[in-house]
């Protein structure tokens, strides 16, 4: 690999883009898309680029391009696991997306106490 594919970044260039406190040092020369790490980038190119996939599911051979996007399969193909849990009425989901729904919904305009 080309080590100066990696080490496109522009400090203080027309390209930084400071949004919030995080600044995007890290750009994909292939997309500009920006990267606050390093790592991110690599990602990105590996699973963007080069379509890689590298973590693989032992139970079903789906492949993954992050470790994360790996254990949640798993958690909630293969182990049944809902990873997100409201405490106020003991009910299991799988997504942020949802919890957050369910306790706006049932918990945060009628105040349960
Ligand atoms: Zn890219
Ligand atoms: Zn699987
Ligand atoms: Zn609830």
């Amino acid at each position: 690999m080309d080590l100066k594919l990696l080490l496109s970044t522009q400090p203080g260039g027309a390209f930084e883009e400071k949004r919030k406190s995080q600044v995007k040092s890290y750009f994909c020369e292939k997309c500009s898309t920006g990267f606050t790490a390093k790592g991110s980038l690599k990602v990105h190119l590996r699973t963007v680029h080069e379509g890689l996939r590298p973590y693989g599911c032992g139970e079903c051979n789906k492949q993954f391009g992050t470790r994360n996007n790996l254990m949640r399969h798993q958690r909630i193909v293969h182990l049944n696991q809902k990873p997100y849990f409201c405490g106020a009425c003991k009910q299991y989901f799988v997504t942020l997306s949802s919890v957050n729904r369910h306790i706006s919904r049932k918990h945060k305009e009628s105040s349960v106490s």
